[in-house]
């Protein structure tokens, strides 16, 4: 491993092209996250309250979906996509973004999706060189991606990403590789209770909930990855993404659209995971 470090560490381009190639994957893979996820969530959900209203009834067991199974199938014509149809920006530009054997047009977002994967990835090597922070800060970027694009489309942040972030933020911490371990346990802690006392109130003054548990939940794990100094600016920076985004989406869909303040939060974490420092340097005079 450390070989490896040296290795990339003196090949820069090699370094891009891996991880370049890489993020192009895993942004294929993050599409099916992403559509499958909450899928998965409603499966389960259905199945608890089945046992929980009718514990006599036997459950019935659909196909179970997980991320693997079924394979993809186009879901006009549901012929199953090919390992060739399957290659990440490449086959949609080659099928002209439409199913092989129906036609049936194919988002624009997978392509997307992809790209921005490979493009946050390459800013995070750009940012930390061949190093550990690199490597760390690569899967949480490919996290916040797939959190982002999960409560944009269903105003869900899902416990297993969220709590298996802050998770991870906790252990890597204890090697210091970001902050050091007092302060990554106080992150996490500051990050969860800060927005709990916001919407509690703005629960008291207005009686609407403002946001979710999930919120909480995905702040604490930023602060557990980058320690509590760094939540105030990761807080101003969500309200101006968010007001720059909101501005954006109230001009293409001209409807009042239910609204996830999870995306602006995982793109200010992002930002401030990158450079937060230098933000605060700047701000500060130091
Ligand atoms: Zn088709």
């Amino acid at each position: 491993m450390l070989e490896l470090i040296s290795y990339f560490a003196q090949n820069s381009i090699a370094l891009y092209l891996a991880i370049g190639l890489i993020s192009l994957c895993v942004g294929s893979f993050l599409n099916v996250v992403i559509f499958r996820t909450p899928q998965m969530m409603e499966q389960e959900w259905k199945q608890e309250c089945q046992l929980l209203l009718h514990p006599e009834q036997p459950i019935i067991e659909h196909a179970k979906l997980t991320l693997s199974s079924p394979p993809s199938t186009c879901p006009s014509c549901h012929t199953a996509i090919r390992w060739y149809q399957n290659i990440p920006v490449v086959s949609w530009l080659a099928l002209r973004g439409r199913c092989g054997s129906c036609q049936h047009p194919i988002s624009k977002r997978y392509p997307l999706v992809e790209l921005l994967t490979c493009l946050c990835s390459l800013v995070v090597v750009g940012v930390f060189g061949a190093t550990w922070q690199m490597l760390c800060g690569v899967v949480l970027t490919w996290v916040l991606i797939a959190l982002t694009f999960i409560d944009f489309d269903t105003q869900l942040l899902p416990d297993r990403f969220t709590l298996t972030l802050a998770g991870a933020g906790l252990a890597i911490n204890s090697f210091g590789i970001y902050t050091s371990p007092t302060l990554s346990i106080w992150g996490a802690v500051i990050g969860f209770l800060c927005l709990w006392i916001v919407y509690i109130l703005f629960k008291l003054i207005t009686g609407k909930e403002g946001m979710g548990y999930g919120d909480f939940k995905l702040l604490a794990a930023l602060g557990a990855w980058m320690g509590p100094m760094m939540l105030p600016l990761i807080i101003l920076l969500s309200s101006m993404v968010g007001a720059v985004i909101g501005i954006i989406l109230l001009k293409i869909r001209k409807e009042n659209q239910p609204f996830a303040f999870g995306p602006y939060i995982a793109i200010a974490g992002w930002i401030a995971f990158l450079w937060g420092n230098d933000i605060m340097k700047i701000y500060l005079g130091q």
